[in-house]
């Protein structure tokens, strides 16, 4: 039986992300995933928000996916724009860039980490005991590690296996996605009918000005509302025609279409997002409508919480105990997307009275304090852990400072490629010490003359020193003294090494 410090059930955007993060950990990890290769059938996600494009600029990768997408204002609630371009980040924009193109970038790191992916196959059950988790394989075979984590998607085998609660909300909508040849060219663009809203556009495109143009050419996406909720066999051509003329009154001759899919509002949450030795990641945890565009950016930020707080319980330096984090930190945020997906799904209601709410939403996120709080957490950069009374950035992303260090200037983002945590001192320098960490803590002395500003909080005292988690967020801030440094070192990062 092969052994692995850690499998991950699903190579999507979670499992390669989560692989990425563990590998540059120095940990042994393998993917077994059920496709033959990364090619994706249907369009899915359409992009990445400002905070995923600071997670992968924290491992610097994010330039390999601004190279191929659409930078554009992308963030908004059930619709309605939310500008982001005066938040202090260096990606004040969202970027558009079709799933397929973003796992395969991915993809391509993982591949340059070394990371073995086992493909054409699925995990069918696993047995956990004290020591290890056995993972039973489709083609007989079996692996075996010490956790297994399901970033196997909303139908996760693990998470059904584990026999994990999946509590939520069924469907209330349901639409139906397509890419397809027309006889007839629709009008290209969102619509709004008594229906509900549909939608024509194109895989190629490009934004001019903040307008979406789309390729002239090349067959047409759609995405319609289905008349029905709770169909339980796949989708046909029959049905999107159908669904076409009673969206639109023709189905502009559709025909030879490359896939069609569908997709609801349906929410759900796993009730635990860690049962032993297994966890869940992604959408193996959480599934809501895709208003907002949040399911990916979710599932990728959930891998790089857990990936350096797996890997160092699997290394030792950290009780097992850590791992219970994530579930603490990671709930929350995906609880809230549900919620936020719910109001967006209610908001986008085809009825006269629903538009007349729509149209207040809108005036209220017009005026300036409701956009930047809506727009802080649609773009995923107010996410705030809970880590204790303190300085506004205890448990919030440290933000990409320019430092002026001795060996030069330096960006903080760059400080944490190695996915390693860092002590920063803006103090006396050598005033702090990390001796009995220094094998694993990072101390840079450093200056910075700046101010120090926060997405939708604003202005915030400068700190004299922070330490910052490989995935980004401050875990203790300085005012001037150590205190609660070695605390906060030892539940982040483990016990002192012995003198
Ligand atoms: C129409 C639509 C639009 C969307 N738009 C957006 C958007 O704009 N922004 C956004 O952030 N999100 C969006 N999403 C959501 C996004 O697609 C998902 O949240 C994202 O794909 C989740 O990634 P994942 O890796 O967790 O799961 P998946 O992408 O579902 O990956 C799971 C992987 O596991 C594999 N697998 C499954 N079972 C097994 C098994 N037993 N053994 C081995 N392998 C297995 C699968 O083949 C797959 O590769 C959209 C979704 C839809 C449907």
């Amino acid at each position: 039986m092969t052994e692995h410090a850690v499998v991950i059930a699903g190579g999507g955007p979670t499992g390669l992300m989560l692989a990425g993060e563990l590998a540059l950990a120095g940990v042994d990890v393998a993917i077994v995933e059920r496709r033959a290769s990364q090619e994706l059938v249907g369009s899915r996600a359409g992009g990445l928000h400002a905070r995923t494009l600071e997670i992968l600029d924290q491992r610097g990768i994010a330039d390999r996916f601004l190279a191929e997408g659409q930078v554009a204002q992308t963030a908004g609630f059930a619709q309605i724009r939310l500008d982001i371009s005066d938040f202090p980040t260096r990606h004040p924009y969202g970027l558009g860039l079709w799933q397929n193109h973003i796992e395969r970038i991915l993809a391509g790191w993982v591949d340059e980490l070394a990371v073995p992916i086992h493909r054409s196959r699925e995990v069918t059950g696993f047995a956990q005991d004290d020591t290890g988790v056995s993972v039973e394989l489709s083609d007989g075979s079996s692996l075996r590690a010490q956790y297994l984590v399901g970033c196997d998607g909303g139908r996760s085998t693990i998470r059904k296996v584990a026999g994990i609660e999946f509590p939520g909300w069924d469907a209330t909508t349901s639409s139906l996605i397509a890419e397809v040849e027309m006889a007839e060219e629709p009008e290209l663009g969102i619509h709004r009918t008594p229906l509900g809203v549909h939608a024509f556009g194109k895989e190629e495109y490009e934004i001019r000005d903040g307008k979406v143009v789309f390729g002239s050419g090349g067959l047409v996406r759609v995405m319609v509302p289905e008349p029905h909720v709770g169909a339980s066999r796949e989708p046909t051509l029959r049905d999107l025609s159908e669904a076409l003329v009673a969206a639109c009154g023709t189905d502009y001759g559709v025909h030879s279409p490359r896939w069609i899919s569908r997709f609801t509002d349906m929410a759900r949450q796993a009730a635990t997002y860690r049962k032993g030795r297994v966890l869940l990641a992604g959408d193996a945890a959480h599934v809501h409508s895709p208003v907002g565009g949040q399911g990916l950016n979710t599932g990728v930020q959930d891998a790089v919480n857990l990936g350096w707080k797996l890997a160092q319980v699997v290394e030792r330096t950290s009780p097992e105990s850590l791992l219970d984090t994530y579930h603490a930190e990671r709930h929350p945020v995906a609880a809230r997307v549900l919620r936020n997906s719910m109001a967006q799904v209610a908001l986008l209601r085809p009825d006269d009275r629903t538009d007349a709410l729509r149209e207040t939403m809108t005036e209220l996120l017009g005026m300036d304090e409701p956009r930047r709080r809506f727009a802080a957490m649609m773009s995923g950069l107010d996410i705030h852990y809970d880590l204790g009374e303190g300085h506004p950035l205890l448990g919030r992303r440290m933000p990409d400072l320019d430092l002026a260090t001795a060996d030069g200037p330096l960006r903080v983002f760059t400080l944490l490629h190695d996915a390693r945590p860092v002590l920063l001192d803006f103090g006396a320098h050598g005033g702090l010490d990390v001796t009995p960490w220094s094998d694993r803590v990072r101390s840079v002395d450093a200056e910075y003359a700046g101010t120090w500003e926060l997405p939708a909080i604003g202005a915030v005292a400068a700190p004299t020193a922070v330490l910052i988690r490989p995935d980004g967020y401050v875990a203790w801030v300085g005012d001037g003294t150590d205190l609660g440094l070695d605390d906060a070192l030892t539940t982040w990062f483990g016990p002192p090494a012995a003198a």
